[in-house]
């Protein structure tokens, strides 16, 4: 099983080296080993970046021939179809997700999803006329004409790479933007594997698409978020760094649109079946908590308060975790040994804030190697405490009781976030009622999955601003122009 990608970037149609020969290491968080070289691009290599990738869209036809477009954009659908196999244990190795995911949605999944942005160059409606309006004494004909917005930076996160880079980067490309793409240091692969493809398989003109590996974010985010000559930057990522996106991005007035943080409630209603309430909670430790839409609190009413601890309990100590390239297992490592301090203190700050431990609690004593930490779950959590209150971004649950609807819906809004959540009843009208009452932007009813290619995926308040995927996430890499002519010339 081969376990080496690419070590080089892409810039202007040229798979490169960084200036200087810089490079980084790419770790293995089941392992702790580093697995390959990856060049570390300087301020230099990302200026000649974005000085391609403006050539490219004011000078070659990628943004108005949408025919080419749509035949370069298939060529690397194939591409990645055709390499899928050998993709997987790249994934496997660099992000520490259980290999189950990348038959869904770290892999199989966004692949085949590519196609739907593709398929919408064809049948969107780039120009539409929106009637006749007199003013100033005049009939004038309105036509909008949707263009793309110009060069656009991607700046993606580790936790799911190749969906976040590819839900990102193809919508854009399908929209006529020329990109850059910068992954994160822990996941370089995901990012330059498609760069590689894109090169060698595929007519994508050189400029059109960039690959920018760094590990330090802030030496090439800066000119990315910064350079006048980017029109848009999409990011996903922390919200801690999506303020500082926003602020490097305000003097030059850049578009912005940001995927963040979550914090998201599971309502179980009175009349819910409680029965697989163990199963669905221990989702939580899914690929180590590590996913930004997660359902992290459980808000159980006092009635079935007691049965639910117990199956929780029961089903949290019975997670298959370990390695990531056993098929039984749900969880691997967490990405690096950063988060899984970050994670390690956030429990410590559970325990002594008085919630009730009732599994895991601390690093897996039989995995010595690997950056692991318990699958844990919390109960009798105070709504306001610190883990009910921030993104922990690990595999840990926070049950908190409540009584009636009133109050669960409360305790779900009492977050700065806003990017998902779920209902449970036996009433679906009034599974309805309370999840109209949530303020997030994506919520499932009853299990109901929202997620795919055709949904806008996004978030309220401090979970983001702007919506990924569907017509509402290609438009997000559009500009509208509004053209007024005699409405006797049609
Ligand atoms: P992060 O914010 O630390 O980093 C995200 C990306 O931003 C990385 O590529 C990083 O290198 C880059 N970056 C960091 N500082 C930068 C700067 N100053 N300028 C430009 N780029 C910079 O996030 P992470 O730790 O990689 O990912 C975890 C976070 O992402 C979690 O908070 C999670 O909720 C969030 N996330 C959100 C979604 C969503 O769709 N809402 C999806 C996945 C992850």
């Amino acid at each position: 099983m081969t376990t080496s990608g690419e070590s080089r970037m892409l810039i202007d149609g040229k798979l490169v080296e960084a200036e200087g020969g810089r490079t980084f290491a790419n770790i293995n968080p089941a392992t702790e080993q580093d697995i390959g070289q990856v060049a570390d691009a300087t301020a230099r290599d990302a200026q000649i970046a974005v000085e391609a990738a403006r050539r490219a869209f004011d000078e070659t036809n990628w943004s108005t021939d949408h025919a080419f477009r749509a035949k370069c954009l298939t060529q690397l659908h194939d591409a990645l179809e055709r390499e899928k196999e050998s993709l997987r244990p790249l994934v496997v190795a660099e992000v520490g997700t259980p290999i189950m995911l990348t038959y869904a949605v770290q892999l199989d999944i966004p692949i085949n999803d590519m196609q739907w942005p593709i398929a919408l160059i064809d049948r969107y409606e780039w120009e539409t006329k929106i009637g006749e309006h007199e003013f100033f004494g005049m009939n004038s004909q309105r036509v909008l004409r949707k263009e793309p917005v110009g060069v656009v930076a991607a700046i993606t996160p580790w936790n799911y790479p190749i969906q976040v880079n590819l839900a990102k980067c193809i919508p854009a490309l399908a929209a006529g933007n020329t990109v850059i793409l910068k992954p994160a240091p822990d996941t370089p692969w995901s990012a330059t594997e498609i760069g590689r493809l894109v090169a060698e398989q595929t007519d994508i003109p050189p400029g059109v698409f960039n690959v920018l590996t760094a590990l330090d974010p802030a030496e090439v985010g800066e000119v990315l978020t910064g350079d006048p000559r980017v029109d848009c930057v999409s990011f996903t990522g922390s919200t801690a760094v999506g303020r500082r996106i926003m602020a490097n991005a305000a003097p030059t007035v850049k578009k912005v649109f940001l995927e963040l943080g979550g914090k998201s409630a599971a309502i179980f209603l009175d009349d819910a079946d409680f029965s697989g309430i163990g199963a669905s909670g221990a989702m939580t430790a899914m690929h180590g908590g590590q996913g930004c839409a997660m359902l992290t609190r459980y808000l159980i009413p006092a009635s079935a308060y007691d049965e639910s601890v117990e199956q929780l309990t029961a089903a949290f100590k019975a997670v298959p975790y370990g390695d990531p390239n056993d098929m039984a297992n749900v969880m691997g490592p967490l990405v690096n040994a950063r988060q899984r301090d970050r994670v390690l203190a956030h429990i410590e700050t559970g325990k002594r804030e008085g919630a009730r431990l009732m599994a895991g609690g601390g690093r897996p004593a039989h995995l010595d190697k690997g950056y692991f930490v318990e699958p844990t779950l919390f109960v009798d959590v105070d709504p306001d405490a610190t883990i009910a209150q921030e993104e922990i971004f690990g595999p840990v649950l926070a049950v908190i009781k409540y009584e009636g609807d009133d109050q669960a819906v409360s305790i779900a809004n009492n977050s700065v976030y806003g990017l998902s959540g779920g209902v449970q009843s036996a009433s679906l009208d009034r599974a309805m009622g309370v999840a109209r009452k949530i303020r997030t932007g994506t919520l499932s009813v009853n299990g109901g999955m929202y997620f795919g290619p055709d949904a806008p995926f996004g978030g309220y308040k401090q979970s983001g601003v702007g919506r990924e995927m569907g017509v509402l996430g290609f438009e997000e890499f559009l500009e509208t122009k509004t053209i007024g002519l005699p409405a006797s010339a049609g």
